[in-house]
């Protein structure tokens, strides 16, 4: 999680396209009943964003997305990618236009099989334009055929394409389909994927989800990879990983395909590597023994290449890793991190970017549960170490995990207080309402979205308690909330869990 350009965009988007968001998928209006309806409204625009309150151009509004076939071409010596993606949806208004979130050079479109106009505004909008009107709740098969080097395509001086000595990764948050498919780029549309990719031969590609089959041999010496996801993703967790990979499969417990993948750069890292990633198939197990079943499809995790992405992301099904974690032997803190996401981010999703706490604060959490289930610190030693350990007059205290603001999403605050939020709200509930109120959240959302106000909701139908004053002076309050024993902790600061080294050191590299 973490790079960009955030502050570029927050400029840019001054200058974009204008107009606010209606209409989130699956939300449309509902028509009025008892008489019938006689529209006589001209097919308007669908939105050049969903609303969001941080990214407000992030997403479109008038469709809905269903699946996204992304099918590539790529060449490692030129950075060169070229392809189509077909993108079937369904029309949640009547359109005379929508927009696609989309960077690279587009040689066409069309629109259920008729040829459209396409012309480009604001920041990442390419904005299409249909020859025929569409109708709400028509099917739309949208195909998009472009090329164009991502690494070379900036916005604000960044890529979210990051080109590496034997390839390229696409992993990225939250924008990072901008560089290599085209889509409805916000977690409120998640969808199913079909990814291939025709590489040189010798040459891996990675991706989400499982392999339909196994890669096939091209004219001119290339091989084609393809991957599939089933369970609806959003845009941001689909990703690539493009290089020289040692690739171990292998069966779950729970019968599900492990995949996991390590750059052949890692040399002396590779040890430490395996010995955190192969421990995804038990990490998961453990994870749903107290967030509810895993998921998804698939498992599995990939080690990145020395000179790729400097952080970790829970791309879905099977997170990737910057090599940073493994430079002073494993860490499972940073892979619990990434596999709680699975659950926590992955399968309930932010229905806006301000309640990323949803994502973070839980993952966090789960380290601080993992290292109390590996008798390494329990999550109150953690509590009181994390507590003690940024002094009061901290600019740590001054971000609320619950509204950080659009350039602190990832904050140490959003982490670690986050998880204090958390710990405090097991306090408050007792353990027996807190593990329940955890894989009822999973249940109730799974796959979809939902916000802050709804976890605190489910939090307080579950234990019975108003939980206001939790909720309002961990998530939403300035400042260093006072706890029991605030003065005897000043004054004795608590010894360092045995945990806190590695958990730490994850979050350096997660945070920003
Ligand atoms: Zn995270």
């Amino acid at each position: 999680m973490r790079r960009s350009l955030r502050a570029a965009i927050a400029v840019l988007t001054l200058t974009g396209a204008g107009t606010v968001a209606t209409g989130a998928p699956g939300h449309a209006a509902l028509p009025g009943w008892g008489r019938p309806t006689i529209t006589t409204a001209a097919p308007q625009p669908g939105g050049p964003g969903l609303g969001d309150t941080y990214f407000p151009d992030y997403g479109n509004g008038g469709y809905d997305v269903a699946h996204y076939d992304v099918r590539l071409r790529y060449d490692p010596d030129t950075d060169r990618l070229s392809g189509t993606t077909t993108i079937l949806a369904r029309a949640t208004q009547d359109l005379s236009r929508f927009n696609l979130d989309f960077l690279l050079d587009v040689d066409s479109v069309r629109v259920n099989g008729w040829a459209a106009t396409t012309t480009t505004e604001g920041v990442h909008e390419l904005v299409v334009t249909p020859s025929r009107t569409i109708t709400k709740g028509q099917d739309l098969t949208i195909v998009v055929r472009y090329a164009g080097v991502p690494s070379e395509t900036l916005v604000g001086g960044y890529t979210g394409w990051t080109r590496t000595d034997d390839g390229a990764m696409a992993v990225n948050e939250p924008e990072s389909a901008w560089w290599w498919f085209p889509s409805n780029d916000h977690p409120l549309d998640k969808a199913t994927y079909d990814i291939s990719v025709s590489v040189p031969t010798g040459v891996e590609v990675i991706s989400n989800g499982v392999q339909p089959r196994p890669p096939l041999a091209e004219a001119g010496n290339r091989t084609r990879w393809s991957w599939r996801t089933t369970s609806p993703t959003a845009t941001y967790l689909a990703f690539l990983a493009i290089g020289q990979y040692d690739i171990v499969t292998d069966t779950a417990p729970n019968g599900q395909p492990v995949v996991n993948a390590y750059s052949a750069t890692l040399g002396e890292l590779g040890p430490a590597a395996r010995a955190s990633v192969e421990r995804t198939a038990e990490i998961v197990e453990w994870g749903a023994g107290l967030f509810g079943p895993y998921p998804f499809e698939a498992q599995g995790g990939v080690a990145g290449p020395v000179d790729g992405i400097g952080f970790a992301l829970e791309t879905q099904t099977r997170p990737v890793y910057g090599p940073g974690f493994w430079r002073r032997g494993a860490n499972t803190s940073v892979v619990v991190h990434e596999l709680a996401h699975q659950w926590f981010g992955d399968s309930v999703s932010l229905a806006r970017w301000q309640d990323i706490w949803l994502n973070e604060g839980f993952a966090s959490y789960a380290e601080w549960l993992w290292s109390e289930e590996q008798g390494e610190g329990t999550a109150q030693e953690l509590f009181d170490f994390a507590y003690a350990s940024y002094p009061e007059d901290s600019g740590f205290w001054q971000v609320r995990p619950g509204d950080p603001g659009p350039s602190s999403i990832f904050d140490a605050a959003v982490y670690d207080r986050g998880a204090m939020a958390l710990h405090q709200l097991r306090l408050a509930v007792g353990d027996d309402a807190f593990f329940a109120i955890l894989p009822a959240w999973t249940a109730e959302h799974r796959y979809g979205n939902g916000t802050i106000a709804q976890f605190q909701a489910l939090a307080e139908r579950i234990s019975g308690l108003d939980l206001d004053d939790v909720f309002t002076t961990w998530l939403f309050t300035a400042g260093r909330p006072d706890v029991p024993g605030s003065a005897a902790r000043k004054a004795a600061p608590p010894v360092e869990p045995t945990s806190w080294a590695k958990i730490r050191e994850a979050h350096r590299l997660l945070v920003r």
